[in-house]
């Protein structure tokens, strides 16, 4: 039977752990605050100390951590219980840079590396239906294909590690400049006497038409911002897009403008909520 391993059970970590777990696989799991373990423990998981004894029990560990520190942080845990037959495959969304120190790193303890960053939120991760976005060590990726299949509805192989990063960053990087103008579109027809659901009917039914607007405008009129994808996170991915910009001298104004509406947000206390809460700063 493969032996699984996943560290980090946020949002997107505990239902991803529990679609691996459902597979019938052995799974190990950490998290730094252990009480979110406990609902994967009930399903037959094992709860293990730390991320070290996560990766030495399993044949390929996961890990879907909040932004590059924490997975630097702890992928530093990790290592001594990395080697030939312990793999990790980092899902978290991070910039090139640090996929490519860690790959480095994993190379250097004798295992093989794969950057995974999913695109979908809290309901894909939850349905199995994630598009998976990989790229390093290919044989990795092929053995790795089970459990991806099982927490992804796609999968596809980028190449050298630090492509699957930048893709997830400018997917991400358009996400938030559409949210803040769709906040401004919102809060704009508001400010003009127009009927919010009305808009979002209009909006709906031509060329703008998509699901991120057709998901989150409701209850963005309703002033409800539940966490699907936490604005920090948001807020992290434009400040991680805009230093590729920056790197590879590529103008990114829109994304600039929106990022500090992000931190605008996050300053005003909003970061645990929805990214869509940006709309709150935007006079929606
Ligand atoms: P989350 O709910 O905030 O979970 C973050 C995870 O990272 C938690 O397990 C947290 O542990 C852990 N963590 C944070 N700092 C740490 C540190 N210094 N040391 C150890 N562990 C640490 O976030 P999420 O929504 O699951 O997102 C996880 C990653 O997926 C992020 O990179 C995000 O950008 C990306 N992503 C999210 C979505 C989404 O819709 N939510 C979609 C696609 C990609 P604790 O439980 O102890 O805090």
């Amino acid at each position: 039977m493969t032996k699984y391993g996943f560290l980090g059970l946020g949002i997107m970590g505990q239902p991803m752990a529990g679609n691996l777990l459902r597979t019938g696989c052995e799974l190990r799991v950490w998290n730094r605050t252990p009480a979110k373990c406990a609902p994967l423990a009930r399903e037959g998981a094992v709860v293990c100390e730390g991320p070290a004894e996560v990766c030495a029990g399993s044949d390929i560990t996961f890990a879907m951590l909040a932004d590059p520190e924490a997975a630097r942080a702890v992928f530093a845990s990790a290592a001594s219980g990395l080697g030939p037959g312990h793999d990790y495959v980092d899902m978290s969304t991070v910039d090139a840079r640090t996929s490519k120190d860690l790959a480095a790193a994993a190379t250097r303890a004798g295992a093989r590396f794969l950057e995974a960053p999913v695109s979908g939120s809290k309901q894909p991760a939850s349905d199995g239906s994630l598009v998976i976005l990989a790229a390093g060590d290919r044989s990795l990726y092929d053995d790795a294909a089970p459990a991806l299949d099982a927490m992804g509805k796609l999968k596809v192989y980028l190449g050298e590690v630090g492509q699957g990063a930048c893709v997830k960053l400018v997917v991400n990087m358009i996400m938030g400049g559409m949210m803040t103008a769709f906040g401004e579109g919102l809060a704009l027809a508001g400010r003009a006497g127009l009927d919010g659901p009305t808009l979002l009917d209009v909006l709906a039914a031509g060329a703008l038409a998509n699901p991120m607007f057709a998901g989150k405008g409701p209850a963005i009129l309703d002033g409800s911002f539940s966490p699907a994808f936490p604005l920090r996170h948001m807020q992290k991915d434009l400040r991680l897009a805009l230093q590729l910009g920056d790197d590879l001298a590529q103008p990114l104004p829109t994304a600039a403008s929106a990022n500090a509406a992000f931190i605008r947000a996050r300053d005003e206390g909003l970061a645990d909520l929805d990214f869509s809460a940006v709309c709150r700063v935007l006079g929606v």
